[in-house]
């Protein structure tokens, strides 16, 4: 019989990522610590960023957009600037036969902005609402049951498995994941189709990361975007920080997670595609873009507490997110989704995860 650790809590949130987080700040303001349970050893989910030369460079999101109410609000409470996506100069386009052309003008990222510190700062101003030892890493939650009294949730942790009581529970995880956990009674068969065909925004992608002394491609009149139809990079664009350097080129890698694992098994392990990604980045920017100070691949494909085999494909458009109104609160309103995922307008968004967090915040008494 697993342990109890022998309390019952109004609230859990299940998750530490941006909405689960942003969730678990709103109802700390309300004098509500609801304990947010994480499967990994560290706050973020998909925000996660890779630390060079003092700088914290974004592994995964980068932007946001003007008209997003939920970030400008977050960010105004948290006293975080933003600045815009680095655009001045000439774009390129690799053609299949690896032939380079010189656009002028316009990049393809639009108005675009990024966050002073990036997304992690985000992360960090929420955590920062929080109690010690509210969020408890390395706490993956297996089971959810349904009880007289409210909800029960099976949690391994690295102690074993424990038992949390709950009058209700946020599943602040990507819709995917949740349907992995077993349920008791096993949930409408509506809701689990839902779940199970709701990909993960980006879970099926890997980004590459090049650090250098100096922007280089500035100096050539280059924005630092570029589009190929030749790879293993698809679209590049400058990451450097805004005051000054180091300096960085990032790029989605073109690859599904399919041809991303051949390569690594016919060309000798994960470093080929590092290989051909910054050769493919000598080709567009010149001879500097093999002299980086770092290199870093994230395939989120591998992540199992982002992905699962059925995200490996890329998705093309954006998919349309948002779960269904009579869906959305299940158990008699004890079980909430608040994942990014499950927001109508801006679903696989940065924004989506706080508009859902803020949704399910104001359905607390
Ligand atoms: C490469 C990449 C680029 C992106 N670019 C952008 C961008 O430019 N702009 C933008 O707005 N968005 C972008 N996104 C999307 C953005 O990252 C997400 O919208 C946002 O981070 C989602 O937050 P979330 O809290 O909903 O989910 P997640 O960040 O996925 O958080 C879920 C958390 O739940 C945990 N978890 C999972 N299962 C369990 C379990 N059983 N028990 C306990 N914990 C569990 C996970 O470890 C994770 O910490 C990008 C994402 C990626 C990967």
């Amino acid at each position: 019989m697993p342990a109890t650790d022998g309390q019952h809590y109004d609230v859990v949130i299940v998750g530490a990522g941006l909405s689960g987080l942003a969730a678990a700040a709103a109802l700390a303001d309300q004098g509500i610590e609801a304990p947010v349970l994480e499967a990994r050893n560290r706050l973020g989910g998909r925000i996660l960023s890779f630390s060079a030369g003092g700088y914290d460079f974004d592994l995964g999101p980068s932007w946001i957009w003007p008209g997003q109410p939920h970030v400008a609000g977050l960010l105004a409470a948290s006293g975080i600037a933003v600045f815009p996506q680095y655009a001045t100069g000439a774009l390129l386009h690799q053609l299949a036969d690896g032939r380079i052309e010189r656009h002028p003008g316009f990049g393809p990222m639009g108005n675009a902005l990024r966050i002073q510190g990036g997304p992690g700062a985000l992360i960090q101003a929420l955590s920062q609402r929080l109690a010690p030892e509210q969020v408890r890493l390395g706490h993956t939650v297996r089971t959810l049951e349904k009880t007289a009294n409210g909800l029960c949730l099976g949690v391994a942790t690295p102690d074993g498995t424990v038992q949390i009581s709950a009058g209700a529970v946020a599943l602040a995880i990507p819709p995917r994941l949740a349907s992995k956990i077993a349920f008791t009674p096993a949930l409408p068969s509506d809701i689990t189709r839902f779940l199970e065909q709701t990909p993960t925004w980006m879970a099926g992608h890997a980004k590459f990361l090049a650090i250098y002394d100096s922007p280089f491609w500035r100096e050539q009149g280059l924005s630092g975007d570029a589009i190929s139809r030749k790879g293993p990079l698809a679209e590049i664009h400058d990451i450097s920080p805004p005051e000054a350097g180091p300096y960085a080129l990032f790029g989605f890698v073109g690859l599904d997670a399919a041809q991303r694992t051949a390569l690594a098994e016919t060309a000798g392990g994960p470093s080929a595609l590092i290989d051909a990604a910054q050769q493919q980045l000598v080709e567009l920017f010149g001879d500097h873009a093999g002299q980086a100070q770092a290199l870093k691949l994230q395939d989120w494909s591998r992540e199992p507490f982002t992905a699962l085999e059925s995200d490996a494909a890329p998705l093309g458009q954006h998919p349309a997110y948002g779960m269904p109104l009579h869906l959305a609160d299940s158990w008699s309103h004890r079980l909430s989704f608040i994942a990014t995922e499950t927001s109508r307008e801006h679903g696989g968004l940065i924004e989506g995860a706080l508009e859902r967090a803020g949704a399910f915040v104001a359905t607390i008494p």
